[in-house]
């Protein structure tokens, strides 16, 4: 299957718990002001590759926590992303997906992928609640949400709360 992309970081510190492999996709309909990564919004723009060629690119890595899908908008190429969570959870490792949507209007379609997403980072990035020393996030109206945890309970449960 083929997924566009922005850009591949293979061993990232910064997207997420521990080293994680970020695939940046391309594509987002936003707009938001300040956004920091205005080269990912044209939804022809960036490349196409193969998912196949990022998984095994991802099984080589022994170092490796999870995966981070980030963007530009991940849930604009749900069965993409999809089969790259699939892969990721098959090796064991934990995926980290952003969204600019809210937990609360995530669209349907999204569920597939979602069942494989063990923490989401929701919200659109919102230049007037902008904070540095957010870890992993942007601005305050994003939350980083486990996912599992969430669902389990019927009720938003961040993952800073379970010691990240
Ligand atoms: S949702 Fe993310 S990628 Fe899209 S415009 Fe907003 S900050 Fe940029």
């Amino acid at each position: 299957m083929q997924i566009r992309i922005a850009g591949l970081v293979p061993e990232s510190f910064v997207d997420g718990d521990g080293i994680r492999f970020a695939i940046f996709m391309q594509g987002c309909r936003r707009n938001c002001a300040g956004c920091h990564n205005p080269e990912t919004h044209d939804l022809n723009g960036g490349r196409l590759v193969d998912t196949d060629e990022i998984i095994s690119a991802i099984k080589k890595n022994p170092l490796l926590d999870g995966i981070t899908l980030t963007g530009g908008e991940p849930l604009l190429q749900i069965a993409a992303a999809d089969e790259l969570a699939r892969a990721a959870k098959n090796f064991g490792l934990s995926v980290w997906c952003y969204t600019g949507y809210t937990f609360e209007s995530l669209p349907p379609e999204a569920e597939p992928l979602l069942a494989h997403v063990d923490v989401l980072i929701d919200g659109e990035f919102v230049e007037g609640l902008r904070d540095l020393d957010l870890q992993f996030r942007g601005s305050r109206n994003q939350r980083i949400i486990d996912l599992k945890k969430t669902r389990a309970q019927n009720k938003i449960v961040l993952w800073s709360e379970i010691g990240g």
